[in-house]
């Protein structure tokens, strides 16, 4: 962990002061096996202290800065540094009791400016000051790890050595990796790289990296930071910037399959589903039936094979199947219809196509329509499949399964 150190003061530039501080941090520093690579001190200016701050992060994992936490105009360490990380101070109701106590027992009179010394980086780890009164703390921006110690040589040491040396210890050096995988369907692997070609180049924290599943496309995306919460965001930031270009063929996250949320979705709105499966041959059922609490949204489904099937069991009228065909968009329509109202669901699906692979004269191999009905009217999704008998059944359950999930 490249590490380095900040010492804030006019009187160290001017020579008053040595910067013992720094010393005392370096060799802690380097007994804990932290890298320390520069020593900067800077005087109490907070522009100066903005540009040195933006340095540091430019090169080092951990900044520890010290002095400027009091109550005085000069001190602005903790103002500076909250600008920097676009977040406010707020006050850390122990350190502020402490210091009302403080006062209260000492017999003197309390300004507002000692108040001051009580407010803390929004969301920061407190270091607390158990020999005066400005609490030291620890913030996480950017990957980077932020330490802020008062200057006062006693109440540094004793802080850092007590509190954030084993918080440094315990959050700073592991950089365990948190994945998380977005899952897509309808979209090639190839298709989904080309178009989020340049986040994956330029994005090396967390990385993002394509798989080809079984009929779908994931990404991985791998964040390394030592806190947890800063990963979280990163990947959060990362998907957000994905989906912004890919989201219409976004369905879950993880481990969940396009089953299981089809099945979640349904149950959430109390929908129900039966299939009329002539090219799929019950594989739509297979397939939602092999996801636990599938009997709370699915039916069942029904295996029209030939165009009798079809006319006796889900009333597809003749005529459609001598004008159209059983592979048309037509029959998809009324095998639909004619389960959602045999069964009573709230919607009916039907598979019809050419699975191959010779064609049957009437229809291309790979020509498939899935009927969906429901009370807002039927509608057909026409598609144009490749590849083999088995993927071009087994891709048409899950364009149906993704289109009743839409
Ligand atoms: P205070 O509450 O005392 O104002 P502070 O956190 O604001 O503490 P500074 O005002 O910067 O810290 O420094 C207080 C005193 O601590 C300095 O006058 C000096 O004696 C000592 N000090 C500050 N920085 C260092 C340093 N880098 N090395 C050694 N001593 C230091
Ligand atoms: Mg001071």
């Amino acid at each position: 962990m490249k590490t380095e150190i900040i010492a804030v003061g006019t009187e160290l530039l001017l020579g008053q002061i040595a910067n013992t501080n720094a010393q005392f941090l370096s060799s802690e520093l380097a007994a804990a096996g932290f890298h320390v690579y520069h020593h900067t001190a800077v005087g109490d200016n907070s522009q100066r202290l903005r540009s040195v701050m933006e340095h540091a992060a430019s090169r080092s994992d951990c900044i520890i800065l010290t002095g400027g936490l009091g109550p005085t105009k000069d001190d602005l360490t903790k103002e500076t540094a909250a600008e920097y990380i676009g977040t406010t101070l707020a006050y850390h109701a122990e350190s502020l009791e402490a210091i009302i106590e403080h006062y209260k027992k000492t017999g003197k009179e309390m300004s507002e400016n000692n108040k001051k010394q009580a407010l803390v980086i929004e969301g920061s780890f407190v270091l607390p000051n158990d020999k005066g009164m400005a609490p030291g703390m620890i913030a996480c921006h950017d990957g980077k790890v932020w330490m802020l110690l008062p200057g006062p040589p006693s109440e540094m040491k004793h802080m850092f050595q007590t509190y954030g040396l084993p918080k440094l210890l315990e959050t700073g050096r592991r950089e365990p990796v948190k994945s998380r995988v977005l899952r897509f369907f309808g979209i090639g692997e190839s298709m989904l790289e080309t178009k989020i070609a340049d986040l994956i180049e330029h994005q090396s924290n967390p990385t993002i990296a394509p798989l080809a599943g079984e009929h779908e496309v994931t990404l991985r995306l791998s964040a390394r930071f030592s806190i947890d919460a800063e990963a979280k965001k990163a990947l959060d930031e990362a998907e957000k910037k994905i989906l912004e270009r890919v989201g219409e063929f976004y369905y879950g996250h993880g481990e969940s399959t396009l089953e299981a949320m089809l099945l979640e979705s349904l149950i959430q709105s109390s929908a129900t589903v039966s299939a009329a499966e002539s090219l799929t041959g019950g594989w739509f059922g297979k397939a939602l039936t092999d996801a636990a609490g599938a009997s709370k949204a699915f039916s069942g489904s029904a295996v029209v094979y030939n165009n009798e099937m079809k006319q006796r069991m889900l009333g597809v009228k003749p005529e459609t199947l001598e004008q159209f065909g059983a592979v048309s968009p037509e029959c998809a329509a009324e095998m639909a219809e004619g389960i959602r109202s045999l069964t009573g669901t709230s919607y009916g699906i039907s598979f019809t196509g050419a699975a191959g692979p010779d064609s049957d004269g009437s229809a291309a191999p790979g020509t498939v329509y899935v009927g969906i009905a429901s009370s807002a009217g039927t509608k057909v999704l026409s598609l144009q499949l490749a590849g083999s008998r088995s993927r071009i059944r087994a891709l048409t359950v899950k364009h149906g399964m993704f289109a009743l999930w839409q």
